[in-house]
């Protein structure tokens, strides 16, 4: 953290004041928030098994629930004086969510009876302002699903059961459950993965009483890769790496063949990924990506833009223009990405490095 830098920051969002804590600070997780009497956690951590079955026996000797992570964002949603806030991990309100979260569900029904809890879901979907990968079964727009519901007085994670009871009794979404497993039925997990593999599903998250882990489908990273390439000179080496082990471990856990295809697919994410940013900056002097959100409310655009670039000195974003979609506007947006960029056009124009 910069020196000076207020680890706890004041922030606010129209007339709602709050405190945020812009980093870790033990015990607080960095996203931890604080309203006059109520301090709302940072979601924390999982972490992430790269062995399924070695990952189960090893960590799970009580029963765990299996169930489906969803690829998206995180948010935690709570309401405060009659708003439905939503918070990303950061603990800033999200001015998309905040406009669209009413979409999928009765929220203000839950709240009413449960003004003490907490939400906590991921938003998903190909028009989803922060992201460029989704759940392949969402083919526009956005969804949200809850995974966690956090009571503020008990300052506890409520059990999958208790949890999947309320979302039912109040009709909101929630991610998939595959149900409670045991150690001894490690082999139904993995046809699951197998299953979600098929699928092109993100993983899976793995729920017990002492200990929750995530495991990613080997195919999963092959996608990030597709995905990401272009922004070779932005990302951290590191994480390309991750995702070929992972990718790797996961094909030898479960014997998956390392066909051809696979293998002109790894390259072709690398090669044509890059070669597209290469040709965009040398052809429009700028390596973007282009993205669209849907949202109710014209003001939410120029929030959203602010909102988005005052989060990373790294990347730009700038308006593209809107339309009408049904009842929602659909906003068009370009993100720059400057490191990519900036270093690209050096290297067009002939500069040179040391290596
Ligand atoms: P970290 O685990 O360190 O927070 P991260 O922010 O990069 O890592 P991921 O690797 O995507 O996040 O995995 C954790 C996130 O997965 C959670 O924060 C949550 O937003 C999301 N998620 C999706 N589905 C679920 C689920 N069923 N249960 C819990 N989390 C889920």
């Amino acid at each position: 953290m910069a020196a000076g830098k207020r680890v706890i920051q004041r922030e606010s969002f129209g007339p709602v004041a709050y405190y945020r804590f812009a980093d870790d600070f033990s015990p607080h997780l960095r996203g931890t928030l604080v309203f006059q009497n109520t301090l709302i956690p940072g979601y924390p951590h999982i972490r992430r098994l790269l062995r399924l079955r070695a990952g189960i026996l090893r960590h799970f000797h009580e029963p765990f629930f299996v169930e489906e992570k969803v690829d998206g964002y995180n948010l935690r949603l709570w309401r405060h004086r009659g708003e439905l806030l939503p918070f990303t991990r950061g603990g800033f309100v999200d001015p998309f969510a905040y406009d669209r979260i009413g979409d999928f569900g009765d929220f203000h029904r839950f709240f009413d009876d449960h003004p003490r809890k907490v939400l906590i879901g991921e938003m998903a979907g190909p028009e989803n302002p922060y992201i460029d990968i989704w759940p392949p079964n969402i083919s526009e727009d956005v969804a949200f699903f809850v995974f966690d519901i956090y009571d503020l007085d008990q300052r506890r994670y409520l059990a999958p059961p208790e949890r999947y009871e309320l979302l039912e009794q109040y009709g909101l979404p929630s991610v998939k459950s595959f149900g409670e497993f045991r150690r001894e039925e490690v082999d139904r997990v993995e046809e699951i993965v197998l299953d979600l593999n098929r699928q092109g599903i993100e993983g899976i998250v793995l729920k017990g009483r002492q200990r929750v882990l995530k495991y990613a489908t080997p195919i999963i990273n092959l996608r990030d890769l597709e995905a990401d390439a272009d922004k070779l000179l932005d990302l951290q080496p590191a994480f390309f790496i991750q995702r070929v082990v992972r990718l790797v471990l996961g094909f030898d856990e479960f014997r998956l063949p390392l066909t051809p295809e696979l293998q002109t697919a790894l390259g072709r994410a690398f090669l044509e990924g890059f070669r597209q940013a290469v040709q965009r900056v040398r052809e429009e002097g700028a390596m973007y990506h282009e993205f669209s959100v849907r949202v109710h409310r014209e003001e939410t655009i120029p929030r959203l833009l602010d909102f988005l670039n005052r989060a990373s000195s790294q990347i730009r974003v700038e308006y593209a223009g809107r339309e009408r979609v049904g009842d929602l506007w659909r906003a068009r947006f370009r993100k720059v990405y400057l490191r990519s960029t900036e270093t690209l056009k050096a290297y067009l124009r002939g500069e040179t490095i040391l290596d």
